[in-house]
């Protein structure tokens, strides 16, 4: 099978449940979540800290860590199901096919090597080139990624460069080796606002011209407006509502995503949601969001709903659609 099917998904996640086991019990962190990403698509994964997201971008490299495990699902990708490939397989995968870049490029930088260095080793790792190649290469990505002097650059090390430029050497390692899925976790997060749109704006080129999918996790309704062409948005756990951009922003359908984006600034109604975001260790009975939703009624506490596709591509998990 090719690295994408007929309808052009190039990943394909089905009944993913990453859970942790902590003393105080199982914390439910990803349950049963199902999602496709296509090519070239820029999806966005939306949710208050806490609700999965980064747990389901790191489940699908399998870099959950101890004393979190994926306990069921299928991640599909490239004809494999990556649950069920070696570690060597699962090395082969990361940063050459399906590459992170993480929130924070301060701490994902090592400081002891020069810029041109680290990324030069991404690609010798991963691709069998020689360093001279490399090297022509890691000045091509900087260009890329809009560092100016390239040849100079090569030469210095992290403490040398500002967050924004941090980040941009980040996104053209994640690059390096022409990856088919980029997953980007709060990558501008750190940022001031106008490094952020400049960044945001770096990725809607790139993906053009290298034809990714790219993941991008936000908690951020502005940069989702901004970057996304299709949006998951998750609640404690779970998917509670995916569609198209214009489909959310226009005609959001969860009581949550409603609240989410009453935030918005210009919206009228703003909707305050009651009460903390419960515990994932005991997530409440039947609908998740019942304890804090202004909707519900006698059935969302008892019934966990089904995700119905309400309007074609718009997916929903709320009683008030079923
Ligand atoms: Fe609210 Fe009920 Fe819908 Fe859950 S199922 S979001 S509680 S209306």
């Amino acid at each position: 099978m090719d690295s994408e099917n007929e309808l052009g998904t190039v990943l394909s996640v089905t009944g993913l449940c990453t859970y942790f086991f902590t003393k105080k019990g199982i914390v439910k962190a990803v349950d049963n979540v199902s999602f496709d990403v296509r090519k070239g698509e820029i999806m966005c994964i939306v949710g208050e800290s806490g609700s999965g997201k980064t747990v389901t971008a790191l489940s699908l490299l399998r870099l959950v860590e101890h004393p979190g495990r994926i306990v069921e699902g299928k991640i599909m990708f490239d004809g494999k199901n990556l649950l069920d490939l070696t570690l060597r397989e699962m090395r082969d995968i990361r940063g050459k096919k399906i590459a992170m870049i993480f929130q924070d490029p301060h701490s994902s930088l090592d400081p002891v090597f020069t810029i041109g260095e680290q990324i030069a080793e991404a690609m010798t790792a991963h691709k069998g080139i020689t360093k001279g190649e490399a090297k022509a290469r890691v000045y091509e990505l900087l260009k890329l990624v809009d560092i100016p002097e390239p040849e100079r650059r090569f030469h210095e090390y992290p403490h040398q460069f500002s967050g924004g430029m941090k980040q941009r050497v980040m996104i053209a390692m994640a690059l390096s080796c022409k990856p088919l899925i980029l997953i980007a976790d709060e990558p501008t997060s750190s940022l001031d606002v106008t490094i952020q749109a400049l960044i945001l704006d770096m990725f809607i080129e790139l993906r053009k011209k290298f034809n990714m999918a790219i993941i991008y996790i936000t908690h951020d309704l502005w940069v989702i407006r901004y970057i996304s062409d299709r949006v998951a948005v998750m609640y404690l756990g779970i998917i509670v509502e995916s569609a198209d951009k214009k489909e959310i922003f226009e005609n959001p359908l969860h009581p949550y995503t409603q609240a989410l984006l009453s935030s918005l600034p210009g919206k009228k109604g703003r909707i305050l949601l009651k009460g903390e975001v419960p515990s994932p260790v005991n997530p409440p009975e039947g609908c998740r969001f019942h304890s804090r939703c202004p909707k519900r009624f006698d059935r969302c506490e008892k019934i966990e709903p089904e995700m119905k596709e309400v309007v074609s591509g718009h997916f929903v998990m709320c009683h008030l659609y079923s």
